[in-house]
């Protein structure tokens, strides 16, 4: 017996040592970590949608043991019918119940909303305040809640955003070795610049939700492999590169059930039909294997980066192109876009010339166009993913069918949009928009075979022109350096 003691003892106390290591290690990473996390979601934002503060905090508390996706879903009716803190602490409790049902445990949640507007009304004249200490005095109000309107409404940077997701990864990563959450808060605020603390907790939650899974981490695939001791994490739990054999699309596999997890929540609201359509279930099934088997541009994390980068509600101009890059490094799901570091490819050089001529943009020294992107430009490729080096190569394998969907579900908007088409296989597009509504701008394609048409085109005075037509903001063309 007690050379059990001392043989489970000896184990334990080495397992803190190893423990210990590895977070000293993972202490040290820190900054590369931060990195890695910073390209791959160098504008990350949480997942409710949001007007203001006092919806992202409503949105907040529903959110418990709820999807985003749901959340997305009940909060515009509720928002339309309270749209202030005294409307919501005025309604009828009844009435709240019934709006936010869908998200489950109703009762306590609408009496929570209300408690909590009864609160801003009493205390702060209606408003959120703008700090933790009087956040987090609200009822129903913990430093989680406080910390993403904080850090996602306001930009102040009060903490880090810990939630299961965050707690999860840290704890994988060697960061913390606790559960509760404002213990971790503690140890990343200590280790983390506070410059760092909105963008950490923001990337390390939509890592967590689409890359480190609570079930089967993906991390064949996750960016943070070579710095991940992955404690916690059994050798049976991780998700191994998938091999040559195309999974099966009715195995029930994890391979053939990413795309559609990867696509942001508000966005597969909007497509939630396509994902029930036998071509996305071949679709998945197909990337899955050309994953396996060769390299596949974009990484899966930046798949969908256009869809993450411009919310559905924010589209006001759809960029059409083709497919994505082929060359290493190049695609990171954005079309016409290349990472920072990356050399602006021919056709994105020509696009620059032309802006300069069109509204006299200093061109930048980068090709990275998620400023436009975060502005509403929408820029999608008709075919979202492409094997290295072999241009074109995953063209008719369903990608054109879902970017049609989402075409589509831009066409059905109400508000006007502006789509812009360049060259012949864009143009093919034209049937899908209703040009009564909104307003089709075609042109030559920007690409070198091209460009002499391309040029003293002005598209991008063309596309301000009509966004003011349709009261809406113009798009701020010029891109910073980086
Ligand atoms: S390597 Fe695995 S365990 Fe570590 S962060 Fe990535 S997905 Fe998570």
């Amino acid at each position: 017996m007690g050379a059990t003691c001392n043989t489970a003892l000896a184990a334990h106390q080495n397992s803190l040592q190893t423990k210990g290591r590895f977070m000293l290690s993972a202490a040290r990473q820190l900054p590369l970590i931060v990195q890695r996390l910073n390209q791959a979601h160098p504008s990350a934002r949480y997942e409710l949608n949001f007007d203001n503060p006092l919806q992202l905090l409503v949105a907040t508390i529903l959110a418990a043991q709820c999807t985003d996706e749901r959340v997305n879903r009940v909060t515009p009716p509720l928002f339309a019918q309270y749209p202030t803190a005294r409307a919501i602490a005025d309604a009828d409790l009844a009435d709240l119940e019934t709006l936010v049902r869908a998200t489950g445990y109703y009762r306590q949640k609408a009496k929570a909303i209300q408690n909590a507007c009864r609160a801003l009304v009493e205390r702060f004249g209606g408003q959120v305040p703008r700090n933790i200490d009087d956040l987090t005095t609200l009822p129903g109000v913990a430093r989680k809640t406080a910390n993403v309107v904080l850090n996602m409404a306001f930009g102040i940077p009060s903490g880090v955003i810990v939630d299961t997701h965050v707690a999860r990864v840290s704890r994988r990563l060697g960061l913390t070795e606790h559960e509760d959450g404002e213990r971790i808060e503690q140890e990343l605020m200590a280790t983390l610049p506070q410059s760092d603390w909105i963008l950490f907790g923001a990337a390390l939650v939509l890592h967590g939700r689409y890359t480190c899974t609570a079930r089967d981490p993906h991390c064949a695939d996750c960016m943070l492999n070579d710095l991940c001791p992955k404690l916690g994490v059994a050798a049976d739990e991780v998700d191994e590169p998938a091999v040559a054999t195309p999974a099966c699309p009715s195995s029930g596999g994890t391979a053939v059930s990413k795309l559609r997890d990867l696509v942001p929540a508000d966005w597969r609201d909007v497509l939630a039909d396509e994902f029930e359509k036998p071509y996305f279930a071949q679709l998945e099934a197909f990337v899955a294997a050309e994953r396996g088997a060769h390299q596949v541009f974009p990484p899966e994390r930046d798949l969908f980066s256009a869809l993450r980068e411009t919310p559905f509600q924010d589209v006001k101009v759809l960029l059409l192109g083709q497919d994505p890059y082929h060359g290493d490094g190049q695609a990171h799901g954005m079309c016409f876009s290349v990472p920072p570091g990356i050399k602006a490819p021919p056709s994105l050089v020509n696009m620059f010339k032309e802006l300069k001529d069109d509204l006299g943009c200093k061109v930048p020294n980068n090709g990275y166009l998620v400023p436009w992107a975060k502005q509403g430009v929408l820029l999608l490729n008709a075919v979202l993913t492409v094997r290295a080096h072999e241009p074109n190569s995953h063209k008719n394998q369903g990608w054109e069918q879902f970017t049609d969907a989402i075409i589509r579900a831009v066409n059905d908007k109400k508000k006007p949009v502006v789509f812009v088409l360049w060259g012949a296989y864009a143009q093919k597009k034209e049937k899908l928009i209703d040009a009564g509504r909104h307003r089709v701008l075609k042109g030559a394609h920007p690409s070198p075979l091209s460009m002499k048409k391309f040029f003293g085109s002005r598209p991008y005075s063309a596309v301000n022109r009509v966004l003011q037509e349709f009261g809406s903001k113009p798009i701020d063309w010029q891109l910073p350096d980086v």
